[in-house]
């Protein structure tokens, strides 16, 4: 089945069961706590908070989401993007743990003739919240699950929340079996990689304070109303659907594996380095694409800084692979033409897009080319003198003269068999804040000189900062 499929399945279940179909929100939303959209919920947070009413009281969507926290997992797990789509329904003080069970587990049973996704329900475990003796008992109720396909986790498994203050709750998850090829018996606790979490329901009824309940720390309140919030992750439903091995060689992300195929003139599938290569440029050439699409562009700084990661990454593996012309011009067509009969904007703004890519590319290239040899140099004399271990002062100066970012030069030194001081190279970044800092005070307290500014300004006028659109001479 494929994930156009899935969604369309997902959302009429939901429809015909009095939801209110509601669009993806954007990636970049207006919530000082999140620096983007990692979950359905984000958009409805005010109605759980009882900041707003619900204009609704059940909604559906299938929301875009990023998760950076997860993209050391990428291409390694089988089952982590940076860019996935979270598929939901929710209640607003309606429906709570017995309507969302019943729903979620009648649209993952039933037959795909009816309209269901069609999962043998003897290949499915659910696990439940060790304080939340009520949802094991309804489980048993709702679905008929024997109950040693029930187990129960602690806080730091099943308490969900939002990684910060606001709403949260006790939650369950439901898993699908994958069979001995893929690990150990024994159900989610002992082999998440054999059993695969396909879908959260949390039972959204807690304000969560400062500390976190992850962490034993109990929440300091109950929201206004007994509310459901779950996610179901689509890539992994598909990659089920779609009997392939992982969610990277699904119907909307395996395109680009086969465009670096093509490029590279390797093939995947042939050796693991490669394929964790392969997986992390389709990975990743897909968030890349859809959070340009939302306005991200990249940057020194947080949401920029972040794409900017994903995208030197795209085109360092790449390079991995052997391929030296420039490349993400190529990966953009792809993602587009693979996403766009669920997200027509990229086609629209596909001129954007392809020039935020382009030029940032370009920026890349001519860093990589001016840094390589400063790096190479430093691993050549490091290894001349016996040395496992890039000194902090050279993974500084890459960074401050030639733009390297730390962790490109961590994955650089690592290829080459060696490591960096990355403390020394702290320290140094700590001491040019506390300069930066200490420049910036005397500035404020009128201890700093700027005639020269002044005169610069009288003379020549004020300057436009072009750095937005023309990234080629101002970005590194
Ligand atoms: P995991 O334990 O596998 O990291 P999670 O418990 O962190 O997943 P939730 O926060 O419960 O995930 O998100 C709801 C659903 O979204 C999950 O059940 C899963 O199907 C999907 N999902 C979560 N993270 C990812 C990801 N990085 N890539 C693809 N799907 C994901
Ligand atoms: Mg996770
Ligand atoms: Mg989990
Ligand atoms: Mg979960």
């Amino acid at each position: 089945m494929q994930t156009h499929e899935i969604n369309n399945r997902f959302i009429e279940h939901f429809r015909g069961r009095g939801h209110t179909v509601v669009p993806s929100a954007s990636l970049i939303l207006d919530d000082p706590t999140l620096l983007f959209v990692n979950a359905g919920m984000v958009q409805f947070k005010p109605y759980f908070l009882g900041e707003a009413p619900a204009p609704y009281p059940r909604a559906t969507s299938i929301q875009k989401c990023v998760r950076t926290g997860d993209i050391d997992e990428v291409g390694k797990t089988t089952r982590h993007n940076t860019f996935f789509q979270m598929a939901g329904n929710f209640s607003f003080g309606d429906y709570f743990k017995e309507g969302a069970m019943d729903y979620a587990w009648d649209l993952i049973t039933r037959s795909q003739s009816e309209g269901g996704y069609g999962m043998d329900p003897g290949r499915l475990w659910v696990t439940v919240f060790e304080n939340d003796a009520e949802a094991a008992g309804l489980w048993r109720q709702v679905t008929g699950i024997s109950p040693e396909r029930i187990q129960a986790r602690d806080a730091k498994d099943n308490y969900w929340d939002m990684g910060v203050p606001g709403p949260g709750g006790p939650c369950s998850e439901i898993y699908y079996d994958r069979g001995p090829k893929y690990g150990r018996e024994g159900g989610p606790i002992v082999d998440e990689d054999r059993y695969i979490e396909i879908w959260n329901l949390v039972f959204m009824q807690d304000i969560r304070g400062e500390l976190a309940p992850k962490e034993g720390h109990p929440p300091i309140g109950e929201l206004p109303t007994k509310n459901i919030d779950t996610g179901m992750g689509v890539e992994r439903v598909a990659c089920l659907l779609q009997g392939v091995e992982n969610v990277y060689e699904t119907d909307l992300v395996r395109p680009v594996i086969a465009k670096a195929e093509e490029l590279s003139g390797r093939r995947y599938g042939a050796n693991h380095e490669d394929d964790v290569r392969f997986r992390v440029i389709a990975d990743h050439a897909r968030s890349g694409v859809m959070l340009v699409g939302d306005g991200v562009t990249p940057g020194n700084e947080a949401r920029g800084y972040v794409l900017r990661r994903l995208l030197r990454r795209i085109i360092r593996s790449t390079r991995l692979l052997g391929v030296q012309e420039p490349v993400l011009g190529e990966f953009s067509k792809v993602v587009r033409d693979a996403m766009a009969p669920s997200y027509p904007e990229l086609v629209t703004e596909f001129d954007r897009i392809d020039s935020v890519m382009r030029n940032e590319e370009d920026a890349f290239l001519a860093t990589l080319t001016a840094g390589s040899k400063i790096f190479d140099m430093a691993v050549a004399d490091t290894k001349r003198a016996g040395g496992k271990q890039l000194a902090g002062a050279k993974a500084f100066q890459l960074h401050d003269t030639y733009g390297f970012p730390i962790d490109l030069t961590l994955e650089m030194a690592s290829e080459q068999g060696l490591t960096v001081d990355e403390q020394g190279f702290r320290n140094l970044m700590a001491e040019q804040r506390r300069r930066a800092k200490e420049d910036a005070k005397s500035r404020k307290t009128g201890h700093g000189d700027l005639s020269t500014y002044r005169t610069l300004l009288d003379q020549h006028g004020t300057t436009d900062f072009i750095g937005y659109t023309d990234l080629r001479s101002h970005s590194r």
